[in-house]
């Protein structure tokens, strides 16, 4: 049983702060494909469509027949524990700043035999384990063999957590926090055991309904923050930024109507102010503070989750302006990605579909509730997800994106 994670003590403020040390991080460009998939939390191998091969690691051709017509399909993740092993030792720094670590050989019931990380429950070889594909804190895919049946405190493993971003007894600030979506995350990360949540908030003088009863949850510290006012960003960053952990962009600002009905810019501009300025002034002074914390012990500072759009990725006309901004979003998020992988902290992107807030009232469902949403990108960071698609909608649209852009563009737009 792996043992419960407690919470770690004070950080002694004069003691030096390490540099992050990353795992290996090259990968050929064939083997992307299984980091592209574990960054979407799938377990995807190469295959090959001539006789059907299942192969690992990957190659230019296929081990059986040497064909070259190869796909990355999704596999079941069964298989047999061989043999495991502790590594006492290792050139690399990463690994022997973490020794001992634990590893093992796994056949997999689809055929390849794999190198795997052994979770601490999996019980000494032969044993039945489920293989999943996971990002490393170099953002590069490894498969890690997880029990079969989940244990008690599964999650807080100290090796698995060296793939997740895992909030319990981390510290999270959530920006825009009024909204239903802001305190629904409020809620979830609570729920997941957050140390600490910042619940960020705008505008003193607009009531939402219920912000006022997240000051009952122990965890919760309010606190003004503006992602339009520079001033108070930075601000808010010099004061809390050296203790944030996990950073949840939640602010958006969402008006419906593309480019005829509307004279003027002002709104498109309020969109980009919140939408793509807002990610822009949070990650020019939170970003510092979060990469030099990459490697501060059990609760590191390890995510930042930008709230992005399915619209970031083909354009809603009836909602088209604000589609242009949250894939101008989308763009910067991908910058600050390779601007913070370095440290070993990672940025995940929630696509949802449209949102059962205000501002969608007048779209007929289905919408994703902001509850679900929330309990999503939580759940991305238990997982160690880079890129989350929340909800049916998403799910369908991103389907239609993988298979055919324009076909996508088309359907959106009539
Ligand atoms: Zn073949």
């Amino acid at each position: 049983m792996a043992e419960q994670l407690k919470k770690p003590k004070r950080k002694n403020p004069v003691l030096r702060t390490r540099l992050p040390a990353l795992p290996p991080g090259s990968r050929s460009r064939i083997a992307l494909g299984l980091t592209a998939a574990a960054a979407q939390g799938r377990f995807e191998l190469q295959q090959c469509r001539e006789c059907g091969t299942v192969q690992y690691p990957p190659r230019e051709a296929c081990v059986n027949c040497l064909s070259i017509h190869l796909s990355w399909s999704e596999q079941k993740s069964g298989g047999r524990l061989l043999a495991d092993t502790t590594l006492h030792h290792s050139n690399d720094l990463f690994f022997r700043e973490r020794l001992p670590w634990r590893l093992g050989l796994v056949r997999l019931d689809c055929g390849p035999t794999v190198v795997v990380h052994l979770h601490g429950d999996v019980p000494p070889a032969p044993a039945r384990v489920r293989v999943a594909a996971r990002l490393d804190r170099a953002g590069q895919a490894v498969l890690v063999a997880l029990p079969t049946k989940e244990t008690p405190h599964m999650a807080d493993d100290r090796q698995l957590r060296e793939f997740t971003c895992d909030p319990k007894h981390r510290k999270v600030l959530v920006t825009d926090a009024k909204t239903a979506t802001g305190q629904a995350l409020v809620s979830a990360l609570a729920a997941a055991g957050a140390d600490l949540i910042w619940a960020g908030h705008a505008e003193p003088w607009k009531k939402f309904p219920g912000f006022d009863e997240l000051r009952t949850i122990p965890q919760v510290t309010l606190l003004p923050l503006d992602v339009t006012d520079s001033k108070s960003v930075r601000e808010v960053a010099a004061e809390i930024g050296g203790k944030v952990d996990i950073l949840i962009n939640n602010a958006e600002h969402n008006r419906s109507f593309g480019i005829a009905n509307r004279s003027g810019v002002e709104t498109a501009r309020a969109e980009m102010d919140v939408n793509y300025f807002g990610l822009l002034r949070l990650a020019q002074e939170f970003g510092p503070a979060l990469r030099s914390r990459g490697a501060d012990g059990l609760a590191s500072a390890v995510a930042w989750v930008n709230l992005l759009s399915i619209y970031a990725l083909a354009n809603f006309p009836s909602h088209g302006t604000f589609s242009a901004s949250k894939a101008a979003a989308h763009s910067l998020a991908q910058c600050l990605r390779a601007e913070m992988r370095p440290a070993g902290v990672r940025v995940v992107n929630v696509f949802p579909g449209p949102i059962d807030d205000e501002w969608n009232q007048l779209l007929l469902p289905p919408k994703i509730a902001p509850q679900a949403l929330a309990r999503a990108a939580v759940r991305a960071l238990q997982d160690g997800i880079e890129d989350v698609y929340p909800g049916d909608v998403a799910q369908e649209w991103l389907a239609r994106w993988r298979d055919n852009p324009k076909a996508l563009e088309r359907e959106l737009s009539s």
